[in-house]
């Protein structure tokens, strides 16, 4: 491995590389830099993997985040060419019967649904889109180890990433840090991460949806003896859950893979011909479940979006959305410093603390409603009932309930309007 420590310094007259690097190509850091490209702003993207394949990722984009993509002019474009199935309700089976928890029908006039689309066709869609802007630079394969920082050593100015066995600098007026659950960068500004607790781990599996399937919602959950199983409809795929106490994957492996091809099969018999592919227990992937605050989103020069300041649970499938309502009040504060060469850094101080005040509130209050969840999925599971709980019968009988419920879910995410008129269509 070479390092250049030349190539990444600012050149002569120029303080800084570019305006902004932002690092982690998920939809936190790739929606944050198709905004400040499009605003007008330098921007760079450093994303450590080769490309934007990934599976078992959330991927359920909100009809608020809808909403708000078609104020940028791209929501039915993306809607109209990528592939993806819609979801009207959120439904869990339990005893034998179906119960609407959440009806979205109500959530958005013209989005009124939650539409899911992998990740891995949202994310180059997003890119793509970027790439039309001049201040857009994206590097793939390129993976920060360090910080770079002022010369008393204090403030964030640029980062050190290496790409193809070469290490480079990057200095940048502000470094983004949208690099996900494991945050480098969190480390890195040591940030203090708290684990909030989770009661829940998931195994994820794939098997492929026939025309013939049950034309089930797309968001699913089933209570079965003993387990819970999630069922998301991924237009040409069944992704399942298997959901089990957290930390509870040894005891998973000791009974084998037997018991949950069982209570898929049990619950969902027309999968039994494509169940028969799950044969070991490393087949299924394993997303240990976390719910994770940090002390404060923002240090000089360094600001945290997305799961690298708030790691959520996939209860609920809002991970995607608070990523990109993150990017949107982030795209709100910076723009204007920015674009203007000379606002002093405090002004940059100040747009990042305006990001963590617009958006600790709505993502506390999610991780608050995620931990109620879990605490009672969890309880459910240790004591292995399978009747449905009092409330879902509630539910069964009023269906206002679930359109009201469907619209607070929907509600929490708010994403914040673009300020800047160039980022409305
Ligand atoms: C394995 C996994 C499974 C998940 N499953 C679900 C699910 O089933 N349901 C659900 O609702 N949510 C799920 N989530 C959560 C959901 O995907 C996230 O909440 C959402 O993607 C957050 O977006 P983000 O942009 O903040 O971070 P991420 O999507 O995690 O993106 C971070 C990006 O940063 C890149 N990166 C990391 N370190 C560096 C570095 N040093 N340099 C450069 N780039 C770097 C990574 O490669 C990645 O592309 C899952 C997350 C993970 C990691």
């Amino acid at each position: 491995m070479t390092t250049d420590h030349g190539g990444g310094r600012p050149r002569a007259g120029e303080a800084y590389d570019t305006g902004c690097v932002v690092v982690g190509g998920g939809p936190g850091g790739v929606v944050l830099a198709y905004l400040l490209a499009r605003g007008g702003a330098r921007v760079t993207l450093l994303e450590s993997h080769g490309d934007f394949n990934r599976r078992f990722r959330g991927d359920s984009i909100a009809p608020a985040v809808l909403d708000y993509l078609h104020t940028l002019g791209l929501a039915d474009e993306m809607l109209e060419t990528l592939p993806h199935t819609v979801a009207g309700e959120f439904v869990w089976r339990a005893g034998g019967r179906a119960y609407v928890l959440a009806d979205y029908r109500r959530a958005s006039r013209r989005y009124p649904y939650y539409a899911l689309i992998p990740q891995a066709r949202f994310l180059p869609f997003m890119a793509e889109k970027a790439a039309a802007y001049p201040g857009f630079e994206l590097r793939m394969g390129a993976r920060v180890g360090r910080l770079l920082r002022d010369g008393d050593g204090g403030r964030v100015n640029g980062v050190a990433y290496t790409e193809g066995g070469v290490t480079r600098e990057l200095r940048a007026r502000v470094v983004v840090a949208a690099d996900g659950r494991n945050s480098k960068l969190r480390g890195l500004g040591g940030f203090t991460a708290t684990e909030l607790g989770a009661g829940l781990d998931v195994l994820w599996y794939a098997v492929p949806r026939t025309p013939e399937d049950p034309p089930l919602s797309g968001l699913q959950l089933v209570t079965a003896p003993g387990a819970l199983l999630a069922v998301l409809n991924q237009d040409t795929s069944w992704q399942l859950g298997y959901l089990i106490a957290a930390g509870g994957h040894g005891r998973v492996r000791e009974r084998g893979v037997g018991a949950v091809v069982e209570a898929f099969t049990r619950e969902l018999p027309w999968l039994r011909d494509r169940l028969f592919s799950l044969t070991d227990v490393n087949q299924l992937t394993l997303l240990p479940v976390r719910i994770t605050t940090v002390d404060t989103w923002y240090r000089p020069g360094l600001l945290l979006i997305g799961d690298a300041a708030h790691v959520i649970s996939p209860v609920g499938g809002n991970g995607i959305n608070l990523a990109i309502a993150d990017a949107a009040a982030t795209a709100n504060a910076l723009l204007p410093c920015l674009l203007d060469p000379a606002s002093p850094a405090a002004a940059l101080d100040a747009a990042c603390r305006e990001v963590e005040a617009v958006r600790r509130p709505p993502t506390d209050r999610e991780q608050r409603s995620q931990r109620r969840a879990e605490r009672a999925a969890a309880a459910r599971l240790a004591k292995g009932t399978t009747a449905p709980p009092f409330v879902f019968r509630l539910f069964d009988r009023v269906p206002a309930l679930a359109t009201l419920n469907g619209r607070q879910n929907a509600s929490l995410i708010r994403v914040p309007s673009p300020r800047s008129e160039i980022l409305r269509a």
